[in-house]
């Protein structure tokens, strides 16, 4: 077989040569030890918490050695591609604070070892294909899908490997170029097929998570461009982080089994193997055992999820670190403020037994964020949200901005932060006591204080009731009614001789706090009297009295 003949007849518009290409690919000028790395998700239209896992991963290890992280589109399969996928996994990447250097952008490609998106690189890996073809390492293979078929069954029932290779592959390797132009001839498809060798060598690759795997040298005839000239992920994935010149390719531990392949193609090249890192899969526990996250059972596999609970990215980013090194939650409490971007990353760190995904965990981190970020922050993130998925609270944010703002600074700061909003979906519960359009009364009157308690308490309250008291003066008057009420005002002497009292301040506390706020857990009172201000205030005690509690 003349291999430039068949190479001509392949592809006859492929002109450029492996050098042309290598020449617009240059090595980076980079310092020594710097990292290029990318993520390289498929736009399905589902963007899951995998591709922020494996962004972060990438992230890190780029940014932390001075290198460049880039975003690559990997659209070979259109059977799977979903209109407006790439704008959706572009704004998901955003919103979750993902910065890349280079790559695909809404307004196209940025940067100068594009193009980003793989279906505008045919010319590029045609250019390879022909040249595997000239060297005799690759050809065209007419199998059809049912003659496929046929080859699998007969596999199976032999107990072989499956796959196109050895006695398999012999038909469509042992083509005449004749045979090969008459078929081209009369129509018939083809794809491109490497051409294996027939081994049972094995391989070892340094897996910088895993160690070193071992495994058999590929032997497949696999495929390098489909019928359509598109490229497989396998073709596509060599030719690109060679000329993007990633040194890391970080990946779902789901591409393991086709490492011979890559490997193969690699070498065959004659091209350095980046270092590959096979992330763990990402887990659930249920039923006390451990199961993979499922994109038709479990909701908080998309990404999306994360956005419509109001999860603010911070949190999801605390939260990923925290799953991937070990070492991040010691980290925090050493200091609570630091940027999560100064924790030193580290590759070695991680685990490569499945990644355990625990939303309560998620929510806890949540909390211990949001409660440590500026007034103005949790302002602005929340109404951000509120704006897209629930605009009737947005709409009273913004009209009453000063109050939110000074509520949202209630318990805030200081050595114990209060930890009352977890996400901005429930933030919207959690505050709507502070607005008379939201409020309602959903927690029950402590027991102790009957209606009669109520009536003379709040009548009391309200009669000696003055906006300007600073808390302790305030508070002295409370003790001053619970007091007059029969009530202890320590709480360890109702604790002594319960019998002596009707209960204690605490039950009052209590039966104020709930009629001030809806809720027997809520913050202090005497702050949020003055952020809800006098009339508020008043209006809400006075539904208490003996005169309204009566028409209730
Ligand atoms: N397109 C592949 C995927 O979506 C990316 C794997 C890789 O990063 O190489 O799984």
């Amino acid at each position: 077989m003349d291999n430039n003949a068949l190479a001509e007849l392949l592809f006859p518009d492929s002109i450029l040569t492996r050098d042309d290409i290598e020449a617009r690919y240059p090595e980076r000028s980079l310092p020594e030890g710097a990292c290029v790395t990318r993520i390289g998700p498929s736009p399905t239209g589902f963007v899951h918490l995998g591709n922020l896992y494996n962004a972060i991963i990438a992230e890190r290890i780029a940014h932390q050695s001075g290198g460049v992280f880039y975003l690559r589109i990997e659209d070979t399969d259109n059977k799977r591609e979903v209109e407006g996928a790439v704008e959706t996994l572009i704004n998901a990447m955003s919103y979750f604070g993902v910065n890349f250097d280079e790559g695909a952008t809404a307004d196209g490609d940025n940067g100068s070892y594009g193009p980003y998106r793989q279906r505008q690189r045919r010319e590029i890996y045609h250019v390879f294909a022909k040249w595997l073809v000239a060297q005799g390492l690759a050809y065209p293979c007419f199998l059809t899908a049912e003659e496929i078929d046929s080859i699998r069954e007969q596999q199976t029932a032999n107990k072989e490997n499956p796959g196109i290779y050895g006695k398999y592959a012999e038909a469509n390797r042992s083509l005449t170029l004749e045979q090969i132009q008459q078929n081209i001839a009369a129509g018939k498809e083809w794809v491109l097929r490497y051409k294996g060798t027939d081994t049972d060598e094995y391989i070892t690759v340094a897996d910088a998570i895993r160690g070193k795997l071992e495994m058999p040298r590929n032997n497949m005839d696999f495929v390098l461009l489909k019928s359509d000239g598109i490229p497989t992920y396998h073709f596509a994935h060599v030719i690109d982080d060679h000329l993007m010149r990633s040194t890391h390719v970080i990946r779902g531990e789901e591409w393991i089994s086709s490492l011979p392949m890559h490997v193969e193609l690699f070498s065959v090249l004659g091209w350095q193997q980046p270092i590959y890192c096979h992330t763990a899969t990402l887990m659930k526990l249920e039923d006390g055992g451990k199961r993979k996250l499922s994109k038709r059972k479990d909701p908080e596999l998309a990404l999306s999820y994360y956005q419509q609970e109001g999860i603010c990215p911070d949190a999801v980013w605390e939260f990923l670190l925290t799953v991937l090194n070990s070492n991040f939650e010691e980290w925090r409490i050493e200091d609570p403020d630091a940027d999560y971007r100064e924790f030193p990353y580290s590759i070695e760190k991680m685990s490569i037994s499945g990644a355990l995904v625990d939303m309560d965990k998620l929510r806890d981190i949540s909390k211990n964020v949001i409660c440590r970020m500026p007034a103005k922050q949790v302002f602005d993130g929340w109404l951000a949200w509120c704006g897209e998925y629930d605009p009737d609270f947005a709409a009273l944010i913004n009209k009453y901005p000063e109050r939110t703002l000074a509520a949202l600074n209630v318990g805030r700061g200081g050595a114990k932060p209060r930890k009352d909003i977890e996400t901005w979906k429930q933030a919207c519960d959690f505050m709507s006591f502070y607005y008379d359009e939201t409020f309602t009364v959903s927690d029950e009157m402590p027991p102790e204080c009957d209606e009669e308690t109520r009536s003379r308490f709040f009548e009391k309250y309200i009669e000696s009731y003055d906006h300007s008291d600073d808390s302790a003066a305030w508070f002295d008057k409370v003790k001053a009614i619970t007091d007059e009420l029969g009530f202890a005002v320590k709480p360890k002497d109702y604790k002594k001789n319960p019998d002596q009292f009707k209960g204690s301040i605490v039950h009052i506390t209590n039966m104020l706090r709930i009629a001030l706020t809806g809720h027997a857990n809520a913050p202090d009172i005497w702050e949020v009297s003055h952020v809800l201000g006098e009339k508020i205030t008043r209006n809400r005690l006075e539904a208490w009295t003996s005169e309204n509690q009566s028409k209730l």
